[in-house]
């Protein structure tokens, strides 16, 4: 089975996720447990806690499939030493509120070199990083996303993905999350239906598919290979519906976290529609 739903709102508290993925007929849902402009919050209150879980049962959603963001101020390959205790800090926050909130997954982007440190140095700061959290933090696992590769952003490479695997103590804690938009502009070709089967067998060759735990399902405004990270809604982008048809019905993809990052909030429950159409 295929499980599918927005990056939502959590404004007014965490507790509003929930629901506003129920609203659009979410089996999914991504969202921020913070202000993710912010490096720190207040602690969870209690009540928001208890009430995020009732809701959540109300929604008739499992915490399994529910896939929380980091902040974007975070850079776990930060060449800059405040810079990266800051960001690990702040990290170890996050991992804590996933605990709290009985969430097993953190999705983050794996971070920057800033032209300061070479790709290879910001790659092993990343897995140091990881290290430095799992040790801290019990049952959640850190999902590094592949990126599109804009500016000094890591990650964009499946290699860069496994070599940062390859450095984490506890791989029982360690996963991956594959950006479809990310993916092509970082020029791999999941459009055409060979283009489509080579970058899964290269992702599973160069990661191990066992590592992946969750989709970003985004179509794309960009180029192939333009290493540019613009997100479009389901179809209307380069990737186009074929491609969308073809995921929907490859059963490598069941049961994760399906995570729709498309810009018009309004088509949401029409696109999960779409996509859960498409099953065979
Ligand atoms: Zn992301
Ligand atoms: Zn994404």
């Amino acid at each position: 089975m295929k499980y599918i739903g927005p990056h939502v709102s959590a404004s007014g508290g965490v507790e509003n996720a929930p629901l506003n993925a129920m609203q659009v007929g979410a089996s999914a849902f991504a969202l921020f447990t913070k202000n993710q402009r912010q490096w720190f919050s207040a602690p969870l209150s209690e009540k928001s806690i208890a009430s995020f879980k009732e809701n959540l049962e109300k929604s008739g959603i499992s915490a399994d499939y529910v896939l929380p963001h980091d902040s974007y101020l975070i850079n776990l390959g930060s060449p800059d030493p405040e810079g990266l205790e800051k960001s690990r800090n702040s990290f170890v926050e996050e991992m804590r509120r996933c605990e709290q909130l009985g969430l097993k997954m953190l999705n983050f982007h794996p971070g920057s070199h800033l032209k300061q440190i070479s790709l290879e140095e910001c790659l092993v700061r990343v897995a140091e990083s990881i290290n430095f959290a799992l040790e801290k933090t019990q049952g959640v696992t850190a999902v590094i996303e592949n990126t599109a590769g804009q500016g000094t952003n890591v990650g964009f490479s499946f290699q860069h993905l496994a070599q940062i695997i390859d450095k984490v103590e506890d791989k029982s804690r360690v996963g991956v999350c594959i950006d479809t938009c990310h993916t092509y502009s970082a020029g791999y070709d999941l459009k055409t239906e060979e283009g489509y089967i080579k970058t899964w067998q290269e992702f599973d060759d160069t990661v191990g598919a066992h590592y992946l735990r969750a989709v970003h399902l985004n179509d794309t405004k960009k180029a192939f290979a333009s290493r540019v990270d613009r997100h479009d809604s389901i179809g209307k982008g380069l990737l186009g519906m074929k491609f969308f048809e073809r995921f929907m019905r490859d059963p490598r993809f069941d049961d994760m976290p399906l995570i729709l990052e498309t810009p018009d909030e309004a088509l949401w429950a029409e696109e999960i529609q779409l996509l859960q159409g498409m099953v065979k």
